[in-house]
Order: C-alpha cells, then structure tokens, then sequence
C-alpha cells in the first residue's frame, strides 16, 4: 500500500525542550521559507531520494510522505533544531 501526504507519526508530540543543549540558552520556535515563483513557502521533510525533472529542478512524488519543518533556534548562539511533523502545517 503506498503511503500519502496525509500519513503522520502517532506518537505525541514530544517535549521540546526549550533550553539550548549547546549553552544553556533560550530555543526560540520559527521555520525556514522556500521562495518559489513569488511566493514565500514553509519548507518540508519529503521521504525518500530528491528526483530531477525535465528542467533539472527537484520533483515531488504523490506517494512520498510530506511534512513540515518548524525549528528552534538559540538566541544565545544560533544552535537550531529542527522537527518535522503534521502539527507545524501553517494554519
Ligand atoms: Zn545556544
């Protein structure tokens, strides 16, 4: 059976630590952006191998798992921790 965009972990969401392992500075949560055609998007984690299309740029396949990528960063020395899971879907 092949999986879709929709499948997620069942795990809880586990608990982020907001303390920065690093130094002991403060994780402040954020995402990173893709521009693409004008627009400004939230990046995502997609299973499996990046494939090439006609034009060299990547390809998406329907079967892969997609979700997206909101980070922590450390105000104190930019340390960043990224998570990618269904909860951090813009709204
Ligand atoms: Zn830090």
């Amino acid at each position: 059976m092949a999986a879709t965009q929709t499948d997620s972990p069942t795990t809880p969401m586990p608990q982020i630590d907001t303390c920065c392992p690093k130094c002991s500075g403060t994780m402040a949560r954020g995402y990173s952006i893709d521009r693409t055609n004008g627009a400004i998007l939230p990046t995502y984690w997609i299973s499996g191998l990046p494939k090439t299309g006609f034009l060299g740029g990547l390809i998406g396949s329907s079967t892969s798992k997609h979700f997206p990528i909101a980070g922590f960063r450390c105000e104190n020395c930019g340390y960043l921790e990224l998570y990618a899971r269904k909860e951090f879907k813009p709204k």
